[in-house]
């Protein structure tokens, strides 16, 4: 068999030399709960969403409806539908990530670009999820280009600022910056004044599944594995993510990313 780890740990108050002994959890063990945890977090995630479709399709069966009345229905059906979608593509992106997916690649973006697209979304998403909307505000200090993979720093920004107007309620603040650090990293921040979290609820929020409100998670569309596929992203990128939040205050998630390029800036027409 595959061999085993024997502690010997002595109980700290016991006076006569009273021993527990305890046979380490191997590796592999704690992979498999890892896995089995997984699985049944996955099939949990489904049958939610399934048990509401399968609902809706028996009511439309055994009940005659007005047209307005089935139109409603279809419209819920689709939202759990594409909830589902939401999910599936959120696991493969994350098992391409953990998986075997090629190295970013050394391909320039403009991180103005980057930002741009965030901006759209945010605004189209605070539009979706409240009349009121949010204050809005996205600034860049200095245009730099970031190597890697457009579209996985796109994703990694986008779901940074999403979560940001996700958890501030409507009328809140989001700010989200770019700027050169004095050592010439570059830091991308996203500022909230939302709900803030529990300090010891963070460490463990890049985990897959893991949410501190489960329903503001879900009225909101969220998978539980947004920052999961964050946290892949950033270190594919040798970037950092860096998370510093205050109950009742906000929250601000940070990458910070090894080397920006700065933009050259466009040639001068200098008068002779
Ligand atoms: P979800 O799809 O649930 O948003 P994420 O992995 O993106 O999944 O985030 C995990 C959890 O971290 C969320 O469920 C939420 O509880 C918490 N969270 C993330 N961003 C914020 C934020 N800006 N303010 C407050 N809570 C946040």
């Amino acid at each position: 068999g595959r061999p085993q780890r024997l502690s010997v740990q002595v109980h700290p108050y016991a006076g006569n030399r009273r021993m527990l002994l305890t046979r380490d959890v191997t590796a592999l063990e704690q992979a498999d709960a890892m896995r089995r945890d997984f699985v049944a977090n996955v099939s949990h995630e489904i049958r939610t969403p399934l048990t509401v479709l399968t609902g809706f399709v028996e009511t439309l069966q055994s009940l005659p409806l007005e047209a307005d009345e089935r139109a409603r229905y279809l419209g819920l059906m689709g939202q759990q539908a594409q909830r589902m979608g939401t999910l599936v593509q959120d696991l493969l992106t994350l098992s391409r990530l953990e998986g075997s997916a090629p190295p970013p690649g050394h391909q320039w973006t403009r991180v103005r670009a980057l930002l741009a697209h965030c901006e759209d979304e945010a605004r189209g998403l605070s539009s979706r999820l409240s009349t009121q909307g949010h204050r809005l505000s996205f600034s860049l200090e200095a245009d730099s280009e970031l190597s890697g993979a457009a579209t996985e720093l796109q994703s990694a920004m986008s779901n940074l600022v999403s979560n940001a107007v996700r958890y501030t309620p409507p009328g809140g603040e989001v700010t989200v910056t770019w700027r050169l650090l004095s050592d010439g990293r570059g830091e991308f921040a996203v500022r909230d004044t939302g709900p803030g979290i529990a300090a010891d609820h963070i460490p463990r929020l890049t985990e897959r599944f893991y949410r501190v409100d489960r329903s503001r998670s879900r009225e909101t569309g969220g998978t539980g594995l947004g920052l999961a596929i964050v946290k892949h992203i950033a270190q594919r990128h040798g970037a950092q993510l860096r998370i510093e939040s205050t109950l009742g205050q906000g929250s601000r998630f940070m990458l910070v990313f090894p080397v920006a390029r700065l933009r050259p800036a466009r040639p001068q027409l200098v008068a002779a």
